[in-house]
């Protein structure tokens, strides 16, 4: 069958052109999209959607994969070609093995319980959320059980984040984790605090936008290809190799929510528009994994922002667009100021050295709650006491505990990634200064040249070609490890708090 290769490709450009059109709506609807806009909205997005995945799932697709691997057999495994077909596949047979009124049913139970939880959330009522938590739960446990696995339930549902990635191997992450950085929490607290008050100012949203802009351009986020809106719950969004968005909010007294959302943002963004051209149009053009999309974003905001060499390149600048906030600040001052550690109840409020206590904390109430060894009733109390094993906080209601994400209102899997990515986001960039001593230096200049292209050629340029294990070894040369990052975590937090024991 002479083209079936050819024919594929027509076939999934049209069905990527569908799905981007819908994301253009959910852009649209999270950025300029009049409030009453919301129903008409979610209609057409459905459609869209829906007339994607029917196309996708459709017999043809497998077919069509079946003729194009037969005809295109003898190509390189890590060919754009090759991927192309082996990923569709992969997904195709996935996505064929969960049953179309079982996709309604989670669908509507989300939109649902997504309400509920809002309200639940508002008036602190644990009790008016559980049935739909309680469904949550067994809703994710019989789509693990159509994806299959062979041993953990959470195995199923890890996949579709991190292709290849076993609980297990997400255990001895958090294990590690929990051992290294449990004790360093406790004895930061116990050291003198840092004052991070120089943040807390009116700062001019303004200015805010123009400093955050300059300095993702100079990272190389390209604006030609790309552009930066406000929005209440940042992201980004990929439209096109050449049209990756970002999106940004503002807190006039409070320096770093934009500064640092911002500079999240875009590396997600460079992520993006550094994927291969040869992919575009395919299910490979995009990020890795979700572990490895918030390496990047946590590479580019911590790693690199939060450093001191970042700093003594930007921060005179800063202080000339803010000198009536920061003229008597030293660098010394809003260096230790934007690296500040404090135990918090919220997740999306948590620095850099906590941020994993709490997805820890979920992920393995998510595995009780799986395995039966834990019941909906009893997992407020359970969140508690982890809060405070692990972080010395407990939340006085479930507002500020349980009921403080979204997530759980449609589905269980979802928070790995974000702990995920500290740990590669570490392990990555040692090796790109390994390769490149000379990195650290060039960023106390403002440049990154030298970084990001070592990104885009070793990471950014094979979408999603590979599997979570086998892109760290191809990345780094070696199985993922947590110790970059614990020495990282050591390395600055000491020098910041007091040498660490
Ligand atoms: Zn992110």
């Amino acid at each position: 069958m002479a083209g079936a290769y050819e024919a594929l490709r027509e076939r999934l450009r049209t069905i990527s052109n569908i799905g981007k059109a819908g994301a253009v709506l959910g852009w649209d609807q999270n950025t300029y999209m009049p409030p009453e806009g919301v129903h008409a909205r979610g209609e057409q997005m459905a459609t869209l959607a829906r007339l994607g995945h029917e196309m996708f799932t459709a017999a043809e697709t497998g077919e069509l994969l079946n003729a194009a691997a037969e005809e295109l057999s003898d190509l390189p495994y890590d060919s754009d070609d090759a991927s192309i077909i082996r990923i569709t596949r992969r997904d195709y047979e996935r996505q064929q093995r969960v049953p179309a009124p079982f996709v309604a049913e989670m669908r509507r139970h989300g939109s649902e319980s997504r309400q509920v939880w809002v309200e639940a959330r508002r008036t602190d009522d644990f009790p008016s959320f559980k049935p739909f938590l309680q469904n949550t739960v067994r809703l994710s446990r019989e789509l693990a059980g159509y994806y299959g696995y062979e041993e953990r339930p959470y195995d199923a549902l890890i996949n579709v984040a991190e292709p290849g990635l076993k609980t297990t191997d997400l255990e001895r992450i958090f294990g590690d984790l929990k051992r290294e950085q449990t004790p360093l929490i406790k004895e930061i607290a116990e050291r003198e605090q840092v004052d991070d008050s120089v943040l807390h100012q009116p700062f001019d949203e303004a200015k805010q936008e123009a400093f955050g802009r300059m300095v993702v351009e100079r990272y190389g986020y390209d604006f030609n290809r790309g552009r930066l809106d406000r929005t209440t719950h940042p992201f980004e969004i990929a439209l096109a190799i050449d049209d990756v968005r970002l999106t940004t909010r503002y807190d006039p007294n409070f320096l770093s929510m934009s500064l640092f959302g911002t500079m999240h943002e875009s590396g997600h963004g460079m992520y993006e528009q550094g994927v291969g051209r040869g992919l575009e149009g395919t299910p490979v053009a995009r990020g890795a994994s979700g572990g490895f999309h918030e390496s990047q974003s946590r590479l580019w905001e911590n790693l690199v922002g939060r450093s001191r060499p970042f700093w003594e390149a930007f921060y005179p600048e800063l202080q000339k667009t803010f000198p009536e906030q920061l003229g008597g600040a030293s660098l010394d001052t809003f260096y230790r100021a934007v690296n500040k550690v404090y135990p918090s109840l919220i997740r999306v409020e948590a620095d850099e050295l906590t941020y994993n206590m709490h997805i820890m904390l979920r992920f393995e109430l998510e595995n009780e709650l799986l395995e039966e060894r834990l019941s909906v009733q009893d997992a407020p109390e359970a969140w508690r006491r982890k809060m405070d094993e692990y972080l010395g906080v407990t939340p006085p209601n479930d507002r500020l505990g349980i009921l403080q994400d979204t997530h759980w209102a449609t589905g269980l899997g979802g928070f790995p990634n974000y702990a995920l990515g500290n740990v590669f986001g570490a392990q990555i960039w040692e090796k790109a200064v390994g390769d490149n001593p000379g990195i650290p230096d060039e960023i106390g200049q403002g440049q990154f040249e030298t970084l990001l292209h070592w990104l885009q050629d070793n990471l950014y340029v094979h979408g999603r070609k590979f599997e979570t294990k086998e892109l760290m070894e191809r990345v780094t040369g070696k199985p993922i490890s947590t110790e970059p990052y614990i020495r990282y975590l050591r390395g600055k937090f000491g020098e910041i708090y007091g040498r660490l024991s």
